[in-house]
């Protein structure tokens, strides 16, 4: 097995029971586990790979991304969904959605994979929800593959269309006995539920307004014949959210949730910004997580999800950039920085979040709500996931008084190396597993072809 040393790390984030970080740091790490943590002078001299970082570089644990729709990252910025609220959003861009390809799902995955990594993201979570064309999840998890990250993807659906009072049109939407099969198949293939599994699979109906009661049941009930296989969906998203489930089940969303069983430690749902108190005690209580994602609330104008109310209740919380269509990025790095502001502007308090309370939401949290106790910290036994960012940039001149605290407050968005299961993904700022200038410039010749097909 091989052993790589990363050694003079002028500070080393741990997120450890501890909190602890280490000035002139050093990971050792055997394969694709850590082994030692430490200061250089404290762990061994010697490696089969050695990679100095001659005291200007933060390490930490590698960000958790539970929350996105890669194959939005075709459809940023549409004109005429800019300026929408979440509905009328959706009604905008399903038509242009129903022109996705397999040739779309697989290259939008390389696309928004290289985004979220380049900006720190070492797991990531992916809901995809809608499979015309014969588009299929396959595809997904090969580019996922690919391009080496830790993968939760979600085997996404819909099933109402409007004929049957929902929002999506009846093109798009799936029977729901061919969602239930497809959803076997591919735990059956491709779910690993082992420690340090690089893929596992989650079942995620897309939101009370795109499927029926009975399907979140039948997924729950499929997704707990197996073991370590997740549930997630959308929730609570705004207020039009609230009022079909009032209007449609005659209830809120978390009894709504609570009713078809998607209440649980195995379960997160996106957004909750309209969540009631009652709502958030249920979700304390029964251990259900959340993924905020403050980029697409403010740019759909759904309002501000209670984090720090959460945070105090101990709900599992963690940060999704949500889909590239209601973003437009995927950076996770700028997504942390606008969750540490945005819980001060809804409290309009200073105490409401700290650059490190918004680090451990994407790190931490990331790792609790998608159930993983082999990730999110940087200690003897995890994983070996982890990125590094150089001190001397732009971005931090005059703020090396507290550089952890830095990444957050000031603009960082880009990472310089990237370890995924102990492999090198991210070297000195460039991917190693894609070559970027021609996935960007394959991306907008198929964004073009899918939206034109429409326009
Ligand atoms: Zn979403």
């Amino acid at each position: 097995m091989a052993t790589l040393l990363v050694k003079n790390i002028h500070t080393l984030v741990t997120m450890d029971a501890n909190r602890r970080e280490i000035t002139q740091g050093a990971l050792y790490i055997r394969d694709h586990l850590i082994e030692q943590v430490g200061t250089t002078e404290e762990l061994p001299q010697t490696a089969d790979e050695i990679l100095d970082l001659h005291n200007q570089y933060i390490v930490l644990p590698g960000l958790v991304n539970t929350h996105h729709h890669f194959y939005q990252t075709l459809t940023r910025v549409i004109p005429a969904a800019q300026n929408c609220t979440l509905f009328n959003w959706l009604k905008t861009l399903y038509p242009i959605w129903a022109n996705l390809t397999a040739d779309a799902v697989y290259l939008s995955t390389k696309m928004a994979l290289a985004e979220l990594i380049l900006s720190g993201c070492t797991t990531a979570s992916d809901h995809l929800y809608i499979y015309p064309n014969n588009c299929r999840l396959d595809d997904q998890i090969q580019a996922a593959q690919e391009m080496g990250v830790r993968f939760h993807p979600c085997r996404g659906s819909m099933s109402v269309g409007t004929s049957l009072g929902g929002l999506p049109p009846d093109s798009v939407v799936e029977k729901e006995a061919d969602i239930l099969k497809d959803s076997q198949r591919l735990i059956e293939q491709y779910h690993d539920r082992d420690r340090y599994s690089m893929l596992r699979l989650v079942l995620a109906p897309c939101s009370p307004f795109s499927v029926s009661p009975d399907l979140m049941k039948e997924s729950a009930i499929l997704a707990r014949s197996y073991p370590k296989v997740g549930l997630h969906s959308h929730l609570a998203e705004n207020q039009s959210d609230i009022t079909y489930s009032l209007e449609n089940f005659g209830m809120t969303p978390e009894d709504y949730a609570e009713s078809v069983g998607w209440l649980g430690e195995d379960v997160w749902h996106a957004h909750c910004v309209q969540l009631s108190e009652t709502a958030m005690q249920k979700f304390a209580q029964t251990g259900t997580g959340v993924t905020h994602c403050p980029c697409s609330n403010m740019r759909l104008a759904s309002g501000i999800a209670p984090i720090r109310r959460m945070l105090d209740l101990g709900i599992s919380v963690s940060i999704g950039v949500d889909g590239s269509a209601s973003n437009d990025s995927g950076n996770l790095l700028q997504e942390v920085r606008m969750a540490f502001l945005l819980a001060r502007v809804r409290e309009c308090k200073v105490d409401a979040m700290t650059a490190r309370e918004a680090l451990e939401m994407a790190t931490l949290g990331g790792a609790r709500v998608l159930g993983r106790d082999d990730i999110g910290s940087l200690e003897k036994g995890m994983a070996a996931d982890f990125i590094a960012i150089n001190l001397d940039r732009p971005q931090l001149a005059g703020a090396l008084h507290d550089p952890v605290a830095a990444l957050v407050l000031c603009q960082v968005d880009r990472v310089d190396y990237s370890f995924i299961h102990g492999k090198k993904i991210v070297d000195q700022g460039q991917l190693t597993t894609v070559e970027l200038e021609t996935l960007v410039e394959k991306t907008n010749h198929l964004a073009r072809k899918i939206v034109d097909a429409i326009i």
